[in-house]
């Protein structure tokens, strides 16, 4: 996949791209990154990108021609590339548009800086606004790293071991597991005997039931969107059994009950 980012602080990409996975994506020729320095088109000598607000008011605004040759340029390096706006006013980010957009062969990445980019930009050379979330930061460098590397990584053989990105959190609705390494004992506290077990049915069983819980506790909103396997339901009514019970020997005063609900 080819990633060709507009900006006008090309220099920002640099430790990125020399660093972990989208380094070693780079190298083995899965990815190429390209930057284009949207100052080389502005015009005059000092090569300004950005003019006051029409109508008045705070901030500066990216002016559209350097924009729009810059955006040219990019589209003679990559002709069928989608051009993608970073911007609070996108679409927001997340693990299934970045499924969906792995699959292009190239997309430009337009950073936007000061108050934003000339709207007539917007309508006319931009394809899609991505979001990276609901908050506001200075320039679309950082957004546009966030979108490369959540790509890269789920481009087959970015990864040291390939199933790892299949595993993560929101790939398969569900949050990622809980994880241990050595040693086998930290600060007084063990990882689950089952994972030393050596016994694969058992380890996968207990990681279903980790991603499970985790998601219940800390994103039920992702279990509402998802389809359930009936594993899953199963262990759901497992635990929802177990709860009862809990709530039903609290309820119900006997002679070895807690002294009742506060
Ligand atoms: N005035 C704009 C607004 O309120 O919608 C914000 C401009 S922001 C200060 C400057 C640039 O940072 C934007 O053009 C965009 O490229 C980038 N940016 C800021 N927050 C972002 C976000 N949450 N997602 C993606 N890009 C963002």
């Amino acid at each position: 996949m080819k990633f060709i980012a507009l900006t006008i602080f090309p220099e920002m990409f640099t430790s990125f791209q020399e660093h972990g996975i989208v380094r070693r994506a780079i190298e083995r020729k899965l990815i190429s990154l390209q930057t284009v320095n949207i100052r080389d088109f502005a015009s005059g000598k000092h090569r300004v990108t950005d003019d006051r607000p029409y109508g008045g008011g705070c901030g500066m605004v990216m002016k559209p021609e350097p924009l729009a040759a810059a955006i040219r340029s990019a589209r003679e390096m990559a002709p069928s590339a989608t051009v993608a706006l970073l911007s609070p006013q996108g679409r927001r980010f997340d693990q299934t548009m970045a499924g969906k957009l792995k699959s292009l062969e190239s997309i430009v990445l337009l950073c936007g800086r000061y108050e934003g980019i000339d709207d007539r930009i917007l309508h006319d050379y931009v394809d899609l606004e991505i979001s990276i979330g609901d908050y506001v930061l200075t320039g679309g460098e950082l957004p546009a790293m966030i979108v490369i590397e959540a790509l890269t990584r789920l481009i087959p053989g970015s990864l040291g071991g390939e199933s790892s990105a299949e595993k993560d959190s929101f790939s398969d609705g569900l949050l990622d597991c809980g994880h241990f390494t050595r040693p086998p004992e930290f600060e007084g506290k063990s990882p689950p005997g089952v994972l030393l077990s050596g016994n694969h049915r058992e380890i996968d069983e207990w990681r279903l039931e980790s991603a499970l819980i985790r998601t219940v506790l800390k994103r039920t909103d992702l279990l509402e969107k998802r389809t359930l396997s009936r594993r899953e339901v199963e262990i759901l009514k497992n635990w929802q059994n177990d709860i009862e019970k809990i709530i039903r020997a609290q309820s119900s005063p006997g002679p070895d009950s807690p002294s009742g609900v506060k």
